[in-house]
């Protein structure tokens, strides 16, 4: 007996009773390695990327992973061997990356708030392109560039002010938003950009939202976007690439988003019936590329009935899923060796002293102490937003990859946590 378990995560299967991803028993894993336990399926990333992969067939495009959305090496590693770029947003970020073996070219550097020694090390190192956000910002990377000898290729992030119809902390194309530049100033900011020295105007940038579900926002942003090049264009001022950001959302609890290759293709359909379909391309997916590509696994340590409510008390928490807290976001959460018999409806929660740990509310499960769930679609935005907070270690990490299982992130301990710290002599 064999049947899939949410139509996004195809390379996480029930067989039997029990729950696997590719060909490894996740609870043999949780056995080896404790938990909670984040395993990721190589396949499922590699079919990820093939989906944009094929979208892109026959166009000049680069696909740049948002390493944000799960930045561990080995993870950064399937992807610069898939050859993929890396859009980073800090000079943490760009270590990480050239650690796992990015090339400096093919690295570009996004956010609001890059600080004077980030594009200094950026710089030294070479990258491929600075996505700017505010004119303040093309000051200081043109001082800087100058200071040091270089010249640095920039894009300008624009806000088109469309409605990513998402949930308003992952919105970012909006006017409200601090990212991006106005689409009503974005001239008159490529001017000062090509007046600048130290500073080679190479392309253009949006990105208006993650989770986004739907193809109109795309299809609405590209055509601000494409009026935007062809005003900025017709100033003098040539644009070599055009990068559209990512956001892209996953299936969390069944509504499928667009497969990339499909929103691809209604994308290029306008681009050609534009005039704009040979133009050299790139974007920035981080949560469509890993999102259902992991899962964090958890032990069940308490069932807490109660006149009001039920509690399944997890050691997974918070800290080591953030979403639901910070989000209100949805995980599917299920057993890993499921049982006969009738399901209790309770909160999922974790053992942190916080209200809004939380994992997943009312869920049908039937469960008891010792038992391991799996909370679903947790490769994205999960381990890399993990904290220490309780003095909770951060969990380990495995890859599987066919029928082996390499532990990718060994469990941090106190002594981890404590190690950059001094009691006062
Ligand atoms: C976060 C981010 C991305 C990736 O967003 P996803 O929703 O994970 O695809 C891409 N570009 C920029 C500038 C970002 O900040």
């Amino acid at each position: 007996m064999s049947a899939y378990l949410l139509p996004g995560q195809p390379h996480f299967e029930r067989r039997g009773a029990d729950l696997f991803a590719e060909g490894v028993r996740l609870s043999d894993l949780a056995r080896q390695y404790g938990t909670p336990l984040f395993v990721y399926s190589k396949a499922s990333m590699l079919d990820a990327l093939g989906a944009y992969q094929r979208g892109f067939a026959g166009r000049k495009a680069r696909i740049h992973y948002a390493m944000k959305a799960n930045s561990s090496l080995a993870v950064l590693q399937v992807f610069a061997q898939a050859g993929c770029g890396f859009d980073i947003v800090s000079g943490g970020e760009l270590e990480r990356a050239l650690a796992a073996g990015a090339r400096p070219a093919d690295i570009i550097f996004s956010g609001v708030g890059k600080t004077r020694a980030e594009m200094q090390q950026a710089l030294a190192i070479g990258i491929g392109c600075f996505n700017v956000e505010s004119e303040a910002e093309l000051e200081v990377l043109s001082q800087v560039a100058c200071a040091a000898g270089k010249t640095a290729q920039v894009s300008i992030r624009v806000n088109p002010n469309v409605d990513p119809k998402t949930h308003p902390y992952i919105s970012t194309g909006l006017k409200g938003n601090k990212f991006g530049v106005a689409h009503e100033r974005t001239l008159q900011t490529y001017k000062r950009a090509a007046s600048l020295p130290g500073l080679q105007v190479a392309g253009i940038d949006c990105h208006i939202g993650s989770q986004i579900t739907e193809n109109g926002p795309y299809l609405d942003a590209m055509d601000r976007v494409l009026d935007l090049v062809q005003a900025i264009e017709a100033a003098g001022i040539p644009l070599r690439h055009i990068d559209f950001g990512g956001g892209l959302g996953i299936n969390y609890s069944g509504v499928q988003p667009p497969a990339a290759d499909a929103l691809w293709a209604q994308l290029f359909a306008k681009l050609d019936a534009r005039g704009f379909g040979d133009r050299q391309f790139m974007i920035e997916p981080g949560r469509s590329l890993v999102g259902n590509a992991g899962v964090c696994l958890t032990e069940v340590l308490y069932m807490k009935p109660g006149e009001q409510k039920n509690f399944c008390i997890i050691d997974a928490a918070m800290n080591d899923l953030p979403r639901p807290a910070m989000y209100q976001a949805f995980h599917e959460i299920v057993p890993v060796n499921a049982r006969e018999g009738a399901t209790l409806l309770c909160d999922v929660v974790g053992p942190v002293c916080e209200s809004g740990d939380w994992i997943g509310h009312d869920r049908a499960l039937n469960t008891h102490a010792g038992d391991l769930l799996a909370v679903m679609s947790a490769g994205a935005y999960c381990m890399s937003m993990a904290s220490n907070y309780n003095t909770r270690g951060r969990a380990a990490e495995v890859l599987v990859d066919g029928g082996k299982a390499t532990l990718i992130r060994e469990r941090e301990s106190a002594g981890d946590q404590m190690l950059r710290e001094r009691l006062v002599p």
